[in-house]
């Protein structure tokens, strides 16, 4: 049901793949069911989250540089000690472009997530409404990560994103409730993550 990460395979992609079996309850199926270099225990959640969550892996983040307090613009998120957060803005704060708004004008996604196959055409609308709603979960307490669009394509939905973890997050979510097959390309580089849902 799970397949390591291959060692021989390139650095700048680490590639998982996961499967459920039909009837498998939720509780069995994870990507890794044991620890591996890759994959600690714990298994799909928290696979990797320190490089995703490290700041100075994103281009993004890097590029621009934040005085304290900074409030973006266009989202009207506030930078505060290092991160980025909901709130009201101090008045003495300056006006920047947060890193996902940036992102959303240049057009440039942290995350791809394709969800394809037969099942998917046939489920269209219930699952972008779900993919939509799984947005709102991981905004919430995460301003840089947000959907920038769904758009729907020959193979089925493409949803763009603003950071990776919001990528991630829907591939899961569907994973989690309408089984199928999932996988990960992650571009450590490029801090890009696509995933691909096929059922
Ligand atoms: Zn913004």
């Amino acid at each position: 049901m799970a397949v390591p990460i291959n060692p021989s395979s390139s650095p700048m992609t680490e590639k998982i793949k996961s499967v459920c079996g039909s009837g498998r309850k939720n509780s069995f199926c994870r990507l890794s069911p044991s620890p591996s270099p890759l994959t600690p225990p714990g298994g799909i959640a928290r696979h990797g989250a320190a490089i995703y969550d490290d700041p100075k892996h994103d281009p993004y983040q890097v590029k621009h540089k934040y005085a304290e307090p900074t409030v973006c613009k266009d989202c009207g998120a506030v930078f505060h000690r290092g991160r980025w957060q909901w709130g009201d803005a101090p008045a003495n704060a300056q006006q920047a472009l947060c890193p996902a708004c940036h992102r959303i004008r240049d057009r440039y996604p942290a995350g791809y997530v394709t969800l394809q196959g037969p099942y998917l055409k046939q489920h269209r609308d219930e699952i972008t409404h779900m993919v939509r709603n799984s947005e709102g979960k991981e905004k919430t307490g995460h301003p840089l990560e947000r959907i920038m669009a769904i758009e729907d394509t020959d193979a089925g939905i493409l949803v763009t994103t603003t950071g990776t973890h919001m990528a991630r997050d829907i591939a899961e979510r569907v994973h989690e409730a309408y089984k199928g097959e999932v996988e990960f390309h992650y571009n450590k580089e490029d801090q890009l993550l696509r995933a691909t849902w096929t059922r």
